[in-house]
């Protein structure tokens, strides 16, 4: 039996929903070397280089507290809102942001196809309820990022924006009335 261009199409396009929403787990890895753990959705391999590039600038969070446990669950149930946005599988690495008085930041140039996010666990140790704040906080980033590659420039009341979307359990159309409005501006 031959294929029609059309039915190849769409088996194409079936195994490629298949990838993107059947794989849903994550899992823990962990760098002996750089001393670095990260949290990886299923399907993806992280290179040396992945490592190299972040282990040189961020300082690791404290380990032993089995919080990256907890994150590990909060990205299984905050994935299918990344998906939503289309900004990819975010990889999460338990160590300190570029600024230190944050919980997370998104390392630059990542946003697009696989962000990578740095996530402070040490935030995390005395919360009563550290999946839901790290669940909160993924959403947070997952506000900014979607606006970077949406190719929205950052302006300080975006915090506002995705604080909201985070804290209305990743509600896209709050996203979506401020992008609206930017894009009105330009
Ligand atoms: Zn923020």
């Amino acid at each position: 039996m031959k294929l029609t261009k059309k039915e190849l199409l769409s088996i194409i396009k079936e195994e490629m929903n298949k990838i993107l929403f059947e794989s849903t787990s994550y899992r823990i890895e962990r760098d002996e070397d750089l001393e670095m753990t990260s949290i990886v959705p299923s399907g993806v391999e992280l290179s040396s280089s992945h490592y190299n590039e972040v282990a040189g600038e961020y300082d690791p969070t404290t380990t032993d507290y089995g919080l990256d446990e907890e994150v590990r669950r909060a990205c299984e149930k905050v994935l299918s809102k990344a998906m939503e946005l289309g900004i990819g599988k975010p990889i999460v690495i338990l160590a300190e942001p570029d600024d230190s008085s944050h919980v997370a930041s998104t390392i630059d140039g990542t946003e697009g196809l696989m962000p990578m996010i740095c996530l402070n666990t040490d935030f995390l140790i005395n919360e009563m309820n550290p999946e839901r704040e790290a669940i909160n906080t993924l959403l947070h980033e997952f506000g900014h990022i979607y606006f970077r590659a949406q190719g929205i420039e950052y302006r300080e009341e975006e915090e506002d924006v995705v604080e909201e979307y985070a804290l209305r359990a990743g509600n896209k159309s709050i996203l979506d009335r401020y992008k609206n409005s930017i894009l009105k501006i330009k």
